[in-house]
């Protein structure tokens, strides 16, 4: 089966993302744009994950629990969960890593938790677009190690990438790899290339979906599908 995925988004928790982006916002743009499988992957943190379990859920989404782990590199790197228990372990000994630099709401933005409705339930302190202390190789093998996916983000981007930070892309085993454009001048090492929309404004949401040949609807089917790689970037 054919399906429409998206798995690189934002939410108010991230402090350059839009205040009005909730998770029940962000899944159910997605869900009107027909992407079926969306993850949330604020930066360095999990803590809007359960909201955004829920609204998966009301919205039929198969929803991935994300991460964005901004590594002592300063490269992006995506970590998806299958089950919220786990992402929000991983979550939590990520935020733990993170050095004591505290957010100024006025200059960064605000790092609002928030539940299904969207009511603000808490605010995280440390700044979350701080440089995380683990290194790139480590956050894969501990993501792997972990049964999540890996991706490398935006590997093209003119900052905060592979390319950009190490000037080239390490050949580790990456369950894919992300880029803005594609195709991407870098070597790869014959892994899937996804787009993901990386959206920190509602009206992000879906601008880099990309299409993928899935055996089935479930995590496992994605991890295969994700080997296999048959993906292309526009409606086929
Ligand atoms: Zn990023
Ligand atoms: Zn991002």
């Amino acid at each position: 089966m054919l399906v429409k995925i998206d798995l690189h988004n934002h939410s108010c928790l991230s402090p350059c993302g839009s205040d009005d982006l909730t998770p029940a916002l962000l899944s159910v743009e997605a869900m009107e744009q027909g992407i079926q499988i969306l993850a949330l992957t604020d930066h360095n943190c999990t803590r809007n994950l359960p909201a955004f379990a829920e609204a998966c859920e009301l919205c039929n989404l198969m929803g991935l629990y994300g991460i964005e782990v901004n590594t002592v590199e300063d490269v992006h790197v995506l970590v998806l969960f299958e089950k919220l228990q786990d992402a929000m372990e991983f979550g939590s000994f990520i935020e733990f890593l993170l050095p004591p630099i505290y957010n100024k709401p006025n200059l960064f933005g605000m790092q609002n938790i928030v539940n299904l409705e969207g009511e603000i339930i808490g605010t995280v302190d440390k700044l979350l677009i701080s440089t995380s202390g683990i290194s790139f190789n480590d956050v894969i093998e501990e993501g792997l190690s972990r049964d999540a996916l890996v991706i490398p983000a935006h590997i093209d981007r003119n900052a905060n990438s592979a390319l950009a930070n190490l000037g080239f892309l390490p050949d580790l085993p990456y369950s894919a790899v992300e880029a803005i454009r594609v195709p991407v001048a870098a070597d790869i090492h014959g892994k899937t290339l996804l787009t993901g929309s990386d959206a920190h404004y509602l009206q992000h949401v879906g601008r880099r979906a990309c299409y993928l040949e899935i055996p089935t609807l479930t995590f496992a089917g994605l991890k295969q599908g994700l080997a296999s790689g048959k993906v292309s970037y526009t409606h086929p």
